[in-house]
């Protein structure tokens, strides 16, 4: 199989603007969970760049529960990140909700996430194979790794080699936190195959209290890279405030794994 490390033995690099995901060091992309106005987006993307954030998040068409919960602002949130990484440079990834929005968000992502709801989405999985464009394939909530590995084989299948894996929590009983991250799949990941694997501990847990801890872990355990949501009032943020760092605890986070990327 394409992604398996039986077919390519050494490590893939995926190339960012000046940032490369897969090749021993560890990349950390923060923001919020939506896009909610230019100025909210500008204000995030300052702070967690100057805390050492290299690439920034942030949804523009959100896969929400609730029909009747922000779903994001659409192509407006686009025309924000194409501004957000002229002003700091950062690589902007985005999620693409469905295969006939694909052609707008590839054209402004540097990153195109394909979220955990949508991991067995055939249509989209094959729309993201005929592109170039990098994708982050998010675990499915219930995925077992093999389904999460063929899904990434549909990518590949289609000719595009840069997938990366996100690790964002599975189901379980648990009431303590909102998934159970499920380290155990990263080292896992990275002996079956040769893609970079990056872990994404809020969706994960859903509360920020738990959000450094889990960040040391998943660096510990040798994650490719983090994806955490920061907001600079998560009182008032739209989606996931609950989630959300202060940008004060993602600077503690940086500080915190500063020594542990060091092992790398
Ligand atoms: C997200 O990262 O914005 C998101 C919705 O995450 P997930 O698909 O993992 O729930
Ligand atoms: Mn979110």
């Amino acid at each position: 199989k394409l992604v398996s490390r039986e077919f390519h033995p050494e490590d893939t690099r995926i190339r960012v603007g000046d940032v490369s995901i897969g090749n021993g060091t560890l990349v950390v992309i923060a923001g919020p969970c939506a896009i909610e106005s230019e100025d909210q987006a500008l204000t995030i993307a300052h702070h967690v760049k100057r805390a050492g954030a290299h690439l920034f998040r942030g949804g523009a068409f959100k896969p929400r529960t609730s029909p009747y919960s922000f779903q994001g602002l659409g192509e407006k949130a686009l025309r924000i990140l194409e501004k957000v990484r002229k002003e700091t440079g950062m690589p902007v990834v985005t999620e693409a909700l469905d295969h006939t929005l694909y052609d707008l968000v590839e054209e402004a992502a540097d990153i195109v996430q394909i979220g955990a709801r949508n991991m067995q989405n055939f249509s989209l999985l094959r729309r993201a194979g005929q592109s170039r464009k990098p994708v982050l394939l998010k675990r499915g909530m219930s995925a077992t790794l093999d389904e999460w590995l063929m899904a990434a084989e549909y990518i590949l299948e289609g000719g595009n080699p840069n997938v990366i894996f996100c690790e964002r929590g599975i189901r379980t009983f648990a009431h303590h936190s909102r998934n159970t991250l499920d380290l155990s799949a990263v080292p896992v990941v990275r002996k079956e195959s040769h893609l970079p694997i990056i872990v994404d501990p809020s969706h994960a847990c859903g509360r920020r209290n738990q959000v450094i801890p889990l960040s040391r872990a998943a660096v510990a355990v040798g994650a490719n890279g983090l994806m955490v949501e920061v907001h600079h009032k998560p009182d008032e943020a739209l989606s996931d405030g609950a989630q959300s760092l202060y940008p004060d605890q993602f600077r503690q986070l940086c500080r915190e794994i500063e020594p542990l990327v060091q092992l790398y």
